[in-house]
């Protein structure tokens, strides 16, 4: 892992920085650097030449695709489209889904998978994962024609588990298909993708440990195919002829027009495979009890819940500080503590407000706001995170 060691707080002292704001961004796997420094000295250009360099190139993009496709088990209709991350990729099915289609989706979705579907039944947030089941049971029984429902695996904002396999069965049951945001899932659960039962599943590289830049959009190639370009520009045209007309190619490089980001790719695929081959959630799950324990421990500290509080997670807990305002808060856990967290409502401003507005226990006396802006902190973690990180956290709160 590549880390900044230690950082200089206010007081003077030096401490080694805790980052706990990995679902918004995770450090650098070693493994991912290596990969790419041993591809630099060989840039190339990709799909565009002849000659050792691009033919490399090509070689390392496309094993990049395939690693993708393996870990997903994607079969012989199923496709890798890689895109900047996981906005992005929902952009795209946005653009590639049937005129005609109705989309599902939970008010609680991330914006990356609220906010590209205009036009969306948006279903109100479950408070248990039988509730979603149950809800979006109900909702397909009532709609006509093609649907597709959208729905995360893991809340960037609670970390809950969403129960995937579940909605796509009921999904499947009646004739919809299924798109899965797993970009909170696929850093800590890399093995669970190819069981999830998605037709699409969208994630970014720079939150399983690899650089910014790139993402993925995998799943069935028939709708992405029969899709206007998602880019138009070199690569994704057939034919193009004199008078403006075009054919478009069929396949990835349809929606990729361009020169693409091979290191991202490459990276990208990289600390997948590496994530795929570990057993991540046994020490996790050791770190979420031993915060989640230690945060209710502390009268003046609420976690932000949707499910109940024995629901799966993963290692992403969100809480208010009664009387602080969790900007400054945030900030003087930086300065003073060297701990990195988020405050905000975290790109999931409907569910965040909604969870805010929640009766949480009673607040100690005098009676203080739960929280003095509207704002939540949200402390996160993964590889790399230690005990002593979590303590740290926990001690500065008290
Ligand atoms: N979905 C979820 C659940 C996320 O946590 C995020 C990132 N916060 C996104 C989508 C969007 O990812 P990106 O910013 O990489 O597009």
């Amino acid at each position: 892992m590549l880390t900044p060691g230690e950082v200089k707080l206010a007081d003077g002292r030096s401490v080694e920085f805790a980052n706990l704001d990995v679902a918004a961004t995770a450090p650098c796997l070693r493994v991912v650097a290596d990969a790419v420094a041993e591809l630099l000295p060989f840039y190339g250009s990709v799909h565009r030449g002849a000659g050792a360099l691009s033919e490399r190139c090509t070689r390392e993009y496309e094993q990049a695709r395939e690693t993708v496709a393996d870990v997903l088990g994607h079969g012989p209709g199923d496709t890798v489209v890689f895109t900047r991350n996981t906005t992005d990729a929902f952009n795209l099915l946005a653009r590639a889904v049937p005129a005609g289609t109705t989309v599902v989706t939970f008010d609680s979705e991330h914006h990356a998978n609220l906010l590209p579907w205009r036009n969306a039944v948006r279903l109100r947030a479950p408070r248990s994962p039988g509730e979603a089941v149950a809800d979006l049971r109900a909702c397909l029984a009532e709609l006509e024609g093609d649907v597709l429902v959208s729905v995360t695996a893991a809340g960037n904002v609670t970390g809950e588990v969403w129960p995937v396999e579940r909605l796509a069965a009921v999904a499947h049951g009646s004739g919809a298909r299924i798109a899965v945001d797993a970009a909170q899932l696929a850093p800590h659960a890399p093995g669970r993708l190819a069981g999830l039962g998605a037709d699409y599943i969208a994630f970014s590289g720079h939150k399983l440990y690899a650089p910014f830049g790139a993402g993925v959009l995998a799943g069935r190639a028939d709708w992405l195919d029969a899709a206007e370009p998602y880019l138009a520009g070199g690569g994704a045209g057939a034919h193009v002829a004199d008078d403006g007309t075009t054919r478009w190619v069929t396949g990835p490089a349809r929606h990729e027009a361009g020169t693409p980001n091979l290191l991202g790719a490459v990276a990208l695929a990289t600390a997948l495979r590496f994530l795929h081959e570990r057993d991540l959630a046994t020490g996790e799950q050791a770190l979420l009890r031993r915060l989640r324990e230690g945060l209710a421990a502390l009268p003046h500290v609420r976690e932000l819940r949707l499910f109940p509080a024995d629901a799966e997670r993963v290692g992403i807990v969100s809480f208010t500080v009664a009387g602080r305002d969790p900007g400054e808060l945030a900030v003087t856990l930086g300065r003073e503590h060297g701990i990195g967290v988020r405050a905000g409502l975290f790109c999931a401003h409907p569910l965040t407000r909604r969870l805010l507005d929640d009766d949480g226990p009673a607040q100690p006396e005098p009676a203080v706001p739960a929280s003095s802006s509207g704002q939540a902190i949200r402390a996160s973690f993964g590889i790399g995170t230690t005990p002593e990180h979590i303590d740290r956290l926990l001690a500065a709160l008290q």
